[in-house]
């Protein structure tokens, strides 16, 4: 509507239609959520107009008077939610948050240690079909077969035989606490520092629903859009104040030019949300939440990765439905539910295939959903994907249309803040 919709139609029709589709599906995507009227408004404001390469107080451009103060209230708000003294709100992305801290701390050919991308690590982690796989030397720890956890003692031996520069912990598909206090151990006995990657979590840290790395990391990151419920972004934290010197030479001029001001500026909106005593009740129940969403699938015969959640997200494996993740996500994003296929451990399934689907529940607990609409919507989806293994092909019209319906039902109940 607006200016948008009088002065580009073409370009303003996406926009309703992604309004449409938010508005009226169910969203499970583990990385996704809703943010609020005042983010958004932040995100589409005047401060996007704005040049401001440098840090507030040493700009490279006249004018950052305000802009300046934006940025000193991010940062000021980043470092009392998680309670730490260095931060940096200018990376573009959770990626970009990653290379900066590779480029603050490694040289091309050094040895990375990270979560692999089957176990439900990030392509950053060193991936190599990323660059991080490919300018570094990146080895991969996994998980265990039986119960899906990750496996200290491997890493523990991968650190000693391969004697990483940084071992990095975090991933996109774990749903279980990591044992921060076991990585420093091992980091520290083989001379390597720590990253964690809290880009998935970093919303239940900020609301005490999840124990903090920064007691035990070097350097963490994270992106902003997730749990977090911020504007899409990065950030990247330490309590190592000369650390965090070379880490915001490695952001500007390291590797970004000019700061996305307008986005800095929703990060402080949000980081004041997330200091609100709501939030605390928001990332409790955004674990109950997915924790009932488990239940409910495993309840209706999916077998769950590692057997449960810790976390916002889960992993279900679809194998006992004799189903893939492909044709799951598809058959329930057309009766407006949306997830992802997701690979579970040892997948023998092709990446754009999988045996699994990930789910998670920020977004549906930003719209108010508590535990009995999470239980309502697994049985939803298990009800669907019985159907759909008698016929891969289509699932029953009648069962389709009436998912669709108490879908549109939920969605009608409880409505976007905007
Ligand atoms: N790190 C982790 C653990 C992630 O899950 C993600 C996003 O999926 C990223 C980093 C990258 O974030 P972005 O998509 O903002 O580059």
């Amino acid at each position: 509507s607006g200016a948008l919709g009088r002065t580009d139609p073409e370009a303003a029709r996406y926009v309703a239609a992604e309004y449409a589709r938010q508005r009226n599906s169910i969203e499970l995507i583990a990385s996704e959520n809703i943010v609020s009227p005042a983010v958004l408004q932040m995100q589409g404001s005047v401060l996007t107009n704005k040049y401001a390469e440098g840090y507030p107080g040493r700009r490279y451009y006249g004018g950052c008077g305000p802009v300046d103060g934006i940025e000193a209230l991010a940062i000021a708000r980043a470092r009392s939610l998680f309670g730490c003294a260095y931060a940096n709100v200018q990376p573009h992305s959770g990626s970009q948050a990653n290379q900066a801290v590779y480029l603050a701390l490694l040289q091309p050919g050094d040895t990375i240690l990270g979560l692999g991308l089957a176990a439900g690590g990030h392509l950053t982690h060193g991936a190599p079909m990323n660059q991080s796989g490919k300018w570094f030397r990146g080895v991969a720890y996994g998980v265990r077969a039986d119960d899906h956890r990750i496996d200290m003692a491997e890493v523990e031996h991968l650190a000693y035989e391969h004697r990483p520069k940084l071992i990095i912990a975090g991933g996109s598909a774990y749903s279980r606490v990591l044992d921060f206090a076991e990585f420093r151990r091992i980091a520290d006995w083989v001379g390597a520092r720590l990253l964690v990657d809290m880009a998935h979590f970093a919303g239940l840290v900020a609301g005490g629903a999840h124990p903090s790395p920064l007691p035990y990391a070097d350097v963490v990151t994270s992106t902003t859009h997730k749990t977090l419920r911020g504007p899409r972004g990065g950030l990247i934290l330490s309590n190592d104040a000369a650390l965090g010197k070379a880490i915001d030479s490695a952001v500007f001029p390291g590797l970004q030019g000019g700061p996305l001001m307008h986005v800095i500026g929703a990060k402080a909106v949000a980081f004041g949300e997330a200091l609100q005593p709501e939030f605390r009740s928001y990332a409790a129940r955004v674990v109950e939440n997915a924790q009932a969403l488990a239940q409910t699938l495993a309840a209706g015969g999916l077998r769950i990765v590692s057997g449960g959640t810790d976390t916002h997200l889960a992993v279900a494996d679809l194998r006992p439905l004799n189903l893939t993740g492909n044709v799951a996500e598809k058959a329930l994003e057309r009766v407006g539910i949306t997830l992802n296929k997701n690979a579970i451990p040892h997948d023998p399934q092709k990446p754009m295939v999988t045996s699994g689907i990930r789910v998670g529940s920020p977004a549906g607990t930003s719209r108010g959903f508590r535990t009995a609409e999470f239980r309502l919507i697994g049985g939803l989806i298990v009800h669907l994907l019985e159907t759909l293994a008698a016929n891969p092909e289509a699932p029953d019209p009648a069962v389709a249309a009436a998912v669709r319906a108490q879908v549109a039902e939920l969605c009608r109940r409880f409505p976007l803040p905007y």
